[in-house]
């Protein structure tokens, strides 16, 4: 459930759980931009910055982020990338947020953003993204403390909001002060609307030089500082940002093309390199595919890691796509072969957002009345060949084809790069390359990056008058079916997806046609009943080869810093590629520029390109 929220008369929100108002909305726009924006020495601070990262304590009812997103809007010399992290442990209702804005119409436009993203907000973080990507909320939703030890980034700006310490005493006690202090740089500024002693003093404990400052009426003060602390902070070394230049990405499916956009936001020029002659020439050429977050009763990491993908993806796709001919936000029921639901037993409000179990309307529709089955809201098809060419439009990429690349070699007196054909000759150049390059990316590292190659085949026809079954949404759960993708001429249903590892056959076969067709005769008997036969010609095949890892994660991040430095890869999206890519573009991107991530720390690990030993030789 999202947080119950009292209206006074006077219109400020009020907290029954805390006793206590939102402190950002007492006094309006004019005390937040005071006391957060201005106390941290914003906007001047971050003028000419390529990206400034400020972290905050409480969202409560987002106020702070819109001021902050606002100033940055008007500000010509803003930052290239503003990064806006905020914990919160009881995430209002996009409802009650938009009503607190109202108060500010100059707000509004970006509350009702805002708004728009606000959705399925369960513990663990959510990237929202604003700004054609260069405004990032990550909202972390749990327990600050916990929150603040997820995350990995220096922060420029400290916004500490909450409750007051009379009413909320964990937010602002010393080991939530601790934490915030490990995620600071020296010289990172803070701000705040208590001058409590207890905060003052366990400020002053973790490294910080702080002040009161006069405030506005009807505030009187308002507290400002630094981390500033004697001694030199023990924390792991930050990692190293790198400074944009240009790079090249080997591959260009779907996690090329967004590995591409990510880092051509951030000011990189991209070149990006493919054996075929257009972009999405490999799995990511598929005709449509499903967008699917996965659920697990115990809310597996690969549940949570779906989430933020979907939403990544969804992001993307609304702002790149046109909707109902390139993508669709559908719905897609899932049938559990099992009998269970699949879903965790405590689902509150924010994960019926996502998924929950099918009502009778939604089964009766797909002719599934006696089945088990559960539906998830944010979900839909995708024909991923669109996504690749809009992210490749980013005016930071440049795209070549019919280059297979053989062999890369780093030159040691300059340190970068050289990516050579078969007969030995250079195709281009960069201190950074991006392997996206499906399964072949294991070849082209010759040690050997822990690869298979999956071989996948669907069925797909163009629809008929008179194949009345073919209605509603698309189904998962024994392989698939979408019911209908407008195309060119009319629209197609499509089915599969066969899966035979280590064979990197792309002929299409009549087996498999087959073996879709079975699947389809148990996942959906109606709508197969009235399908052509399978075997007849109008029914039609496509294969291509899936890349997956040997625990079926992606590969995200540098080879092997130590011996392979510069080289960095961004593969093995396995079965779920639509779901993955473009999260895991952000990630890389992020670990790269010693960003915010995308996603909690621990998810982020068990994608390391290192998790299953190092390649040993360049
Ligand atoms: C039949 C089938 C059905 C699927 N259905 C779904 C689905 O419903 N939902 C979902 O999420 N996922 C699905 N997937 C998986 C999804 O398609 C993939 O995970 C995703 O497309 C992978 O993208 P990629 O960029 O990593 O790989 P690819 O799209 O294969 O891109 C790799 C690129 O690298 C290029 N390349 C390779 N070697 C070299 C070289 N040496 N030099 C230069 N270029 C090179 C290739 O030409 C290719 O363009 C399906 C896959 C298949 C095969």
């Amino acid at each position: 459930m999202t947080e119950v929220i009292e209206w006074l008369p006077d219109g400020t929100p009020y907290s029954p759980r805390y006793g206590d108002r939102y402190r950002s909305e007492l006094g309006g726009l004019a005390q937040a931009r005071e006391v957060f924006l201005h106390g941290c020495g914003l906007p001047a601070a971050w003028a000419d910055q390529p990206q400034w990262r400020i972290l905050e304590t409480g969202f409560g009812l987002g106020l702070n982020f819109l001021v902050t997103w606002q100033a940055w809007k008007a500000d010509p010399q803003r930052p290239r990338l503003l990064h806006f992290v905020s914990c919160e442990i009881h995430p209002a209702s996009a409802a009650d947020m938009l009503r607190g804005a109202a108060a500010h119409p100059e707000l509004m436009p970006l509350a009702q953003q805002l708004q728009r993203q606000m959705w399925g907000l369960l513990p663990g973080f959510h990237r929202l993204v604003f700004e054609e990507g260069q405004v990032l909320l990550t909202l972390c939703i749990g327990e600050a403390r916990a929150m603040l030890r997820e995350q990995l980034f220096e922060a420029d700006s400290v916004y500490l909001d909450g409750f007051s310490p009379a009413k909320n005493p964990g937010i602002w006690d010393i080991h939530t002060l601790k934490a915030v202090a490990r995620c600071c740089r020296r010289g990172t500024r803070i701000a705040s609307w208590t001058v409590a002693r207890v905060v003052l003093d366990g400020l002053a404990q973790c490294g910080f030089e702080v002040r009161k400052t006069s405030g506005l009426a009807p505030k009187r003060d308002n507290l400002q500082g630094e981390f500033a602390p004697q001694w030199e902070p023990r924390k792991a070394a930050p990692a190293k940002a790198v400074t944009p230049t240009n790079c090249v990405v080997i591959g260009a499916g779907l996690a090329g093309a967004a590995v591409a956009a990510s880092l051509a936001r951030r000011g990189w020029q991209v070149e990006v390199l493919d054996a075929h002659d257009a972009p999405a020439g490999g799995a990511s050429g598929l005709p449509a595919g499903l967008l699917v977050p996965h659920i697990s009763p115990d809310d597996s990491l690969l549940s949570r890691l779906s989430r933020c993908g979907v939403r990544a993806t969804l992001q993307q796709a609304e702002a790149l796509l046109q909707a109902g001919e390139e993508w669709q936000a559908s719905g897609v029921l899932e049938r559990r072969m099992d009998g269970g639901s699949g879903l965790p037993e405590d689902g509150s409000g924010a994960g019926c957002d996502w998924s929950q179990a099918a009502s009778p309307e939604q089964l009766a529709q797909a002719s599934l009345e006696d089945a088990m089955a559960c539906w998830h809201h944010r979900a839909g098809w995708i024909k991923p060949a669109r996504l690749v060419n809009a992210l490749l439009t980013h005016p930071g990429i440049s795209w070549r084809g019919g280059l297979h690349a053989a062999k890369l070699q780093r030159e040691s007196a300059t340190g970068s790069w050289q990516v050579l054909d078969s007969l030995g000759r250079p195709l281009a150049q960069a201190d950074i390359v991006v392997l996206a390059a499906g399964y072949n990316s294991a070849q082209l590292q010759e040690s050997g990056l822990p690869l298979q190659a999956i071989r996948g085949q669907v069925s797909w026809a163009w629809r008929e008058a008179g194949q009345a079954a073919l209605t509603g949404c698309p189904v998962n759960g024994y392989g698939s079916f979408i019911p209908a993708v407008p195309a060119e001429g009319g629209s197609f249903w499509l089915c599969g997806a066969s899966f035979h590892r280590d064979d990197t056959d792309t002929q299409s076969r009549q087996h498999d046609q087959q073996t879709n067709f079975e699947r389809l005769q148990t996942l959906l008997p109606d709508a197969a009943r009235c399908l052509p036969p399978f075997e007849s010609p109008k029914v039609q095949a496509w294969a291509a080869i899936r890349c997956a890892s040997p625990d079926r994660l992606p590969l995200v991040g540098p080879v092997n810093e130590a011996t392979h430095p510069g080289l960095w890869v961004h593969t093995a999206m396995g079965s779920r590629g639509l779901t993955f890519a473009v999260v895991c573009a952000e990630l890389l991107a992020a670990l790269m520029h010693a960003e915010p991530l995308p996603m909690e720390h621990r998810l982020a690990r068990a994608l390391t390109a290192q998790r299953f030993g190092l390649p040993a030789k360049s």
